[in-house]
């Protein structure tokens, strides 16, 4: 489920009288980060970053370094410069290509935010007949309130089975012609279907299956740190590895405290052998 991809389906289109206030709005956001020591216990993430509601990507990021999604939000001319925007882009277009196999995309040009989310209600009114018709859906939005805090996001494909149950499938492109590792897979265990970028042909599908208590509980995990009840945490010893390959690693106060410690506590215990 992703709520930061452009929708094909609405094709939204922000008028220009939008960017001022998005800019009005980062400019805001680097001011708060300056007082950020100074109000820090006052406002909570979610107030602090100036978020209405939080996007299901950002929770399945949260999933591999909590600490690292804080980074994204924090520095994000940091994530900016390294991002691939090819790979975005050839990304955007293999989800449009298989959303255009089964619907049409009829442009439709907004002036408000307002606009731009009645267009995605018009979108899931128009779908939901079609689903319980027995067709498939592509890029159907969704949204909802858990734990106090609102989430938006877009499903790449719904259908129901023969046994009747609702199926969710999420498609992910990738760079490499092979399936995830099982760290990767945790992340998109979230979401789901593999796609190679390369030759635009799939790689393979893994079937997640759903546990409402496990996804529930780890949900609020991650929702306690958006509403202000705990620190921002980052990877545990066992999978530093994560670090070598993160954009932060230079300045991540978390791998620095937290290896340091690690260190100190491995020399103690070598000590005393
Ligand atoms: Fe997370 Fe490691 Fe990156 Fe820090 S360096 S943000 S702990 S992955």
């Amino acid at each position: 489920v992703n709520l930061d991809k452009p929708s094909a389906s609405s094709s939204f289109h922000k008028c220009s009288e939008e960017a001022p206030k998005q800019e009005a709005v980062k400019t805001d956001d680097v001011r708060g980060l300056k007082r950020k020591s100074l109000h820090e216990n006052s406002f909570s993430p979610m107030q602090r970053f100036r978020k209405r509601h939080l996007s299901v990507t950002l929770l399945c990021d949260q999933t591999w370094c909590e600490m690292k999604s804080v980074y994204n939000l924090l520095k994000p001319h940091i994530k900016r410069k390294e991002m691939q925007h090819t790979e975005v882009q050839i990304g955007q277009e293999i989800h449009l290509s298989r959303e255009l196999e089964i619907q049409d995309v009829v442009p439709v040009d907004i002036r408000t935010r307002e606009d731009g989310e009645a267009v995605k209600l018009l979108n899931m009114l128009h779908m939901i007949p079609l689903l319980e018709a027995g067709q498939r859906v592509r890029e159907f939005p969704v949204f909802g309130v858990q734990e106090g805090v609102f989430i938006m996001g877009v499903i790449d494909e719904l259908m129901y089975n023969q046994k009747g149950e609702l199926v969710l499938n999420e498609l992910k492109t990738r760079r490499q012609n092979s399936l995830p590792s099982s760290a990767q897979d945790k992340v998109n265990c979230f979401q789901i279907e593999y796609f190679h970028q390369g030759s635009n042909g799939p790689i393979g599908t893994r079937v997640a299956p759903f546990d409402e208590a496990q996804i529930r509980g780890e949900l609020q995990g991650y929702l306690s740190y958006w509403t202000g009840q705990r620190e921002p945490k980052g990877v545990d010893i066992e999978e530093a590895w994560k670090c070598r390959s993160c954009l932060y690693e230079e300045i991540c106060e978390w791998r620095k405290n937290r290896f340091t410690v690690s260190d100190q506590q491995a020399a103690h215990s070598s000590s005393h052998l």
